[in-house]
């Protein structure tokens, strides 16, 4: 044999030891967890961009995507949640799997606005419709909402004895349609689509601030949480434990009523919206409440500055769309 291939016989053994030296090491590092502490460093520094970072909840900073659009255009794969513009009112709808759930109608002036728009998605029939409370810009739209739809569930709290013209108005509109309404009951549950939701709150004994008869309804979709308030006041959220949420309809407009601290270092969202009028007469929402929300790193939209909020979903993350639809009658 001569020196040459020797030689090189002698370089291939040490590559060989070389190679199997780096492959038990690798073996070792995987088997004491070296490798995933070093590998969560890089992602934690910025290095690495990955997809599967697990999401924070007490990361303000988390990216939220959003994008502006001249429409509604709904992703029936995901959940939608439609933040309407309605001025100084409350008007939510929401589609998951085709299936939908609307919370308040606005204003009385809103009502045939709110109808179009509903139509103009392609949806004729509502699963489940929730007046929160019988003040006007939430129930007022209501009675056009009961013309106009085949509605499956609807959900007012019980024992409202309003004297008001757009109550006797629906109540008039339910009886045509030989509708009853449901009583919502805390701890109540109902599916919609892959969604579910939970009454967490409504008072029917008729309380002399009608605001505290609110239904307050929490809806859960895969790992991700919704927390809608209608305008609850301090009273009622002192009432429970809530859980953290990821996206908060902040009671009340954003009036000092509601929001208080106790209540949202519970619930902790990562998104607040606050439904509300542009140069509103009520000073709404307060600096206090926009204050405390900066305070726990929650992001602020609203519907007077950002129009109507359209919210989508894939259950782990949210993705906001800002469309520029105003629904307010004025
Ligand atoms: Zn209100």
């Amino acid at each position: 044999m001569g020196k040459r291939k020797r030689r090189n016989l002698n370089r291939k053994a040490k590559e060989i030891i070389v190679f199997a030296l780096i492959i038990v090491l690798f073996i070792i590092a995987e088997k004491t967890g070296i490798l995933d502490k070093f590998e969560k460093e890089i992602v934690e520094a910025g290095i690495v961009d990955t997809s599967n970072v697990v999401k924070s909840k007490t990361n303000s900073n988390e990216e939220i995507i959003t994008s502006v659009s001249e429409e509604i255009v709904i992703d029936n794969e995901k959940l939608n949640i439609l933040f309407f513009n309605v001025g100084q009112a409350d008007c939510e709808l929401i589609i998951c799997n085709n299936q939908t759930l609307l919370i308040d109608a606005g204003n009385s002036k809103d009502g045939e606005k709110i109808v179009s728009a509903i139509k103009e998605l392609g949806i004729t029939k509502l699963d489940y419709v929730i007046g929160t409370h019988v003040h006007e810009d939430h129930t007022g739209g209501m009675s056009y909402i009961v013309d106009s739809f085949e509605i499956e569930n609807f959900y007012l709290p019980y024992n409202t004895h309003s004297t008001t013209n757009f109550y006797k108005k629906l109540l008039t509109s339910l009886t045509n349609k030989k509708m009853n309404i449901s009583e919502a009951k805390i701890g109540d549950k109902f599916s919609l689509g892959d969604s579910s939701c939970e009454i967490m709150s409504v008072d029917n004994t008729e309380p002399e601030n009608i605001n505290e008869e609110s239904i307050v309804i929490e809806l859960s979709y895969k790992n991700q949480k919704y927390l809608f308030m209608g305008d609850a006041e301090k009273v009622n959220e002192d009432s429970r434990k809530w859980n953290d949420v990821d996206v908060l309809k902040v009671g009340h407009h954003g009036s000092n009523t509601s929001s208080s601290e106790k209540f949202l270092e519970q619930v902790l969202p990562e998104i607040s919206i606050i439904s509300v009028g542009e140069n509103n007469s009520y000073g709404l929402p307060k600096d206090t409440i926009i204050n405390r929300l900066n305070e726990i790193g929650s992001k602020i939209y609203r519907t007077d500055e950002d129009g109507t909020i359209q919210l989508i979903s894939d259950g782990e993350s949210n993705e906001i769309v800002k469309v520029n639809l105003s629904l307010d009658g004025n």
